[in-house]
C-alpha cells in the first residue's frame, strides 16, 4: 500500500507538516500496522514521490531483516530497500543506476579509536617494522640517519623487544646513529628507545627525576638505558621539531582517503593534540572539512591532561571548531599503558614476572596515571558538560577506575544522553563486565590486536597465560550484554583495514589462519563482528537513528563490496576489498574510478 496518496505535494502548503504529524500518530495507533509501516515510512513525504537520486540494484544487501538486493536513495537518505523490480517506480530520467552485479552490500564502518593524522605522518618516518631482529633493524636505523642531513632528528617505530632479542639500550643506537638524535616509539607506542644525543638535548640525566606518569628507565647502576615509559617519552619528544602545516595536511589528507578507500565512513579521532599540538590538528580537521576534503563523520577526543592548562583551553575553546561532519564531543583520557614488558598497563593482581633491575609497586602492578578522586571528578565535569569521555584503559584496574569514575558521574548527574568509551578493555577482570550495561559505559576494543603476534606474545610473557586467554574477553562482553565497538588504534597497529579486524574477531587467528590463536575462547560470530563496526557503534556515539543500519529512512552511509564476507572460507575476510564507499549517499571512494577526494563523482561504467 501506499499511504501518500492524501498528502498535498507541495511543501509549501501549511497543513502539510500538520498532515504529516497527524499521520505518524495515526499510524501509532494502528498497532496491525507496525511492520508495514517500518517498511513504508518515508513514502509520505512529498519527497519521495520524486525520482531516487541514486538506486544500487542486482547487489547482495544486508539489512537487518536479512538479505536484500536494492537500495534506492534520495537525498542522502535510504527511501527504499527491495528487490529490483520493487525499486523501478523509483527510478526516474535523472536517477543514477549503479549495476552492482550481485556484489555485496553493508553499512559503512566505524572506527572508533583511530589516530589518522599519526597515521599519515608515520609514512615519512624511520619505519623499523615490527618483528625485525637486532641486527635488521639496525640496519635499517643505519639507512634512515644517512637519508637525513647531519644533524636532523630520527624518529619512527616500531620495534618489539621480543624480536629484537636483547634489551634496547642507547649505546647500541649510538653505534649507527652518528650525530643525529634518535627517538624510536615500540610497538604499543607507550616506550620509546632514545639514543644518547636525544637524551642530551632532552636533558635527560642519571640525576633527572621520573616525570609524573613516567619512568626514564635505568641500569642497575642508575644509568639512563634510553628506553622510556609513557610520559617521559614527552620529555624527549618535545625536543624533535613539530610537523610543518604542510606536513600535516598532506599526512591527513593521505589517511582520511585511505580510510575512504577501506570504506571507514565515521571514525574518533583518539588522542587530538597528539603529535602535532592541538591547536594545528583541531584547524587542520576545520580546513579539510570547509574544503570539502574530509567527508566521514568525524569524532574528535581531545586529550585531557590533569598537568597540562593547555589541555583544558582547548576543550573550552571545542566549539570554535565544530563543524556539520567534526563533533569536537569528547575528551580522553590516559589511565595507564600497555601489559606488556613495560608493565604499564595498571593491574589489579601483580605482573607474572619481575622486570630486570625493578622491585617497585609500578614494576609489580603498573602505574594508574589519574589518582580515582581526581579522575572521578573530572569524569563528572566532562560529563555534566555534555561531552564523551574515551579513557585508555588495557589493564583491569585501569577499565574499573575508568567504570568508577563513570558511575561517579551517573549517580551525580544522572544519564546525560552520551556513553562513554572504556578504550582498549585488553583485561576486564570478571566482576566488571555487568557494570559497563548498567552504567552507560561501553567497552572499545582493539580487534587488529588480537591475532598472534610479538605485541601478544609480550602480553602473555607479562601477565600469563590465563589471563592472556582472556584478553579482551568480547565473548563474555557480549554475554553481559554490554555495548562493545571497535577500533583500529592505527597507526600503533601497521594497517586501518578494518576486515583484518573483522577476520580476527572470528578466529582470534592470523589473517589468513594459523596454527596459533590468542584468545579463542573469546572469538565472536561475523554477524556480531560487522555489529562493532557498524550498529554498536553508531550507538555509542549517538546515531543509532541515522547510520549503522540498511533500512528505510536512515542516511545512505553505505560500503559496496568485492566479495561478500559470510560466503567466503572465514580466513579469507581479510582480503575483502571495498569497491565503493557512500556518504550521505554521495560516492567517496571508488575504486574503479580511483577517485580523488575532490574531483566530482563519475561513475558511469558503473551503470
Ligand atoms: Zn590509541
Amino acid at each position: 500500500m501506499s499511504i501518500n496518496k492524501n498528502f498535498p505535494t507541495n511543501t509549501a502548503n501549511s497543513n502539510f507538516a500538520l498532515s504529516t504529524a497527524s499521520a505518524v500518530l495515526a499510524l501509532a495507533l494502528t498497532g496491525t500496522m507496525t511492520v508495514q509501516a517500518q517498511e513504508t515510512a518515508v513514502e509520505p513525504l512529498t519527497a519521495a514521490k520524486a525520482p531516487a537520486d541514486l538506486i544500487l540494484k542486482n547487489g547482495q544487501v544486508k539489512t537487518p531483516a536479512g538479505w536484500s538486493q536494492a537500495i534506492a536513495i534520495k537525498n542522502g537518505v535510504i527511501l527504499k530497500v527491495g528487490t529490483t523490480e520493487e525499486l523501478k517506480p523509483y527510478q526516474g530520467s535523472k536517477t543514477r543506476v549503479i549495476d552492482l552485479h550481485g556484489e555485496t552490500v553493508l553499512p559503512g564502518f566505524f572506527d572508533s579509536h583511530v589516530h589518522p593524522l599519526y597515521g599519515g605522518l608515520v609514512q615519512k618516518q624511520c619505519r623499523v617494522a615490527q618483528g625485525l631482529n637486532l641486527d635488521q633493524a639496525l640496519e635499517k636505523i643505519r639507512q634512515c640517519t644517512d637519508a637525513v642531513k647531519s644533524g636532523e632528528w630520527v624518529i619512527g617505530g616500531q620495534w618489539d623487544a621480543s624480536a629484537l632479542g636483547t634489551v634496547p639500550n642507547r649505546t647500541i643506537l649510538d653505534k649507527v646513529s652518528g650525530n643525529h638524535p634518535v627517538l624510536l616509539d615500540d610497538t604499543s607506542g607507550h616506550s620509546s628507545w632514545a639514543n644518547s644525543k636525544a637524551l642530551e638535548l632532552a636533558g635527560i640525566t642519571n640525576a633527572t627525576p621520573n616525570p609524573t606518569g613516567g619512568i626514564i628507565e635505568r641500569d642497575a647502576a642508575g644509568v639512563a638505558t634510553g628506553v622510556l615509559r609513557e610520559a617521559a617519552i614527552e620529555v624527549v619528544r618535545s625536543h624533535v621539531p613539530a610537523p610543518s602545516q604542510n606536513d600535516v595536511k598532506a599526512a591527513l589528507t593521505w589517511s582520511l582517503n585511505t580510510m575512504l578507500s577501506y570504506g571507514i565512513t565515521s571514525f574518533t579521532e583518539a588522542a587530538v593534540g597528539f603529535p602535532a599540538g592541538p591547536d594545528l590538528e583541531l584547524n587542520m580537521y576545520d580546513q579539510l572539512a570547509d574544503a570539502g576534503v574530509l567527508k566521514q563523520r568525524v569524532r574528535l577526543c581531545m586529550t585531557w591532561d590533569q598537568n597540562s592548562e593547555l589541555s583544558n583551553k582547548v576543550i573550552a575553546a571545542r566549539n570554535l571548531y565544530a563543524r556539520n561532519l567534526v563533533a569536537p564531543d569528547c575528551v580522553k583520557i590516559f589511565l595507564d599503558g600497555v601489559p606488556t614488558d613495560g608493565h604499564t598497563a595498571a593491574m589489579l593482581h601483580p605482573y607474572e614476572t619481575a622486570m630486570e633491575g625493578r622491585d617497585d609497586d609500578a614494576s609489580r602492578l603498573g602505574m594508574l596515571m589519574v589518582k580515582q578522586d581526581v579522575l572521578s571528578a573530572a569524569v563528572t565535569k566532562f560529563d555534566a558538560m555534555g561531552l564523551a569521555v574515551k579513557f585508555h584503559s588495557a589493564g583491569d584496574a585501569a577499565v574499573r577506575a575508568g567504570l568508577n569514575a563513570i558511575e561517579a558521574a551517573r549517580k551525580a548527574n544522572g544519564y546525560s544522553g552520551k556513553l562513554h568509551d572504556i578504550g582498549h578493555s585488553t583485561l576486564v577482570d570478571k566482576e566488571d563486565l555487568d557494570r559497563a550495561r548498567l552504567i552507560g559505559a561501553t567497552f572499545e576494543v582493539s580487534p587488529y590486536l588480537w591475532s598472534p603476534s610479538p605485541i601478544n606474545n609480550d602480553i602473555t610473557h607479562a601477565v600469563g597465560n590465563d589471563r592472556a586467554d582472556r584478553a579482551w574477553p568480547i565473548k563474555e562482553m557480549l554475554d553481559a550484554h554490554a555495548l562493545v565497538v571497535a577500533g583500529s588504534d592505527w597507526a600503533v597497529i601497521p594497517s586501518v583495514n578494518p576486515w583484518i579486524g573483522v577476520e580476527s574477531l572470528v578466529t582470534r587467528e592470523e589473517p589468513g589462519g594459523s596454527a596459533n590463536s590468542f584468545g579463542k575462547k573469546e572469538a565472536i560470530s561475523l554477524e556480531e563482528a560487522i555489529e562493532l563496526f557498524t550498529a554498536n557503534s553508531a550507538r555509542d556515539r549517538g546515531m543509532g537513528n541515522v547510520v549503522g543500519r540498511i533500512e528505510v529512512g536512515m542516511l545512505a552511509d553505505l560500503i559496496v563490496l568485492n566479495q561478500n564476507p559470510f560466503q567466503v572460507p572465514v580466513n579469507q575476510i581479510h582480503n575483502t576489498l571495498v569497491n565503493l564507499t557512500l556518504i550521505d549517499g554521495k560516492v567517496a571512494f571508488d575504486r574503479n574510478e580511483k577517485v580523488k577526494n575532490t574531483k566530482p563523482v563519475s561513475i558511469r561504467n558503473r551503470f
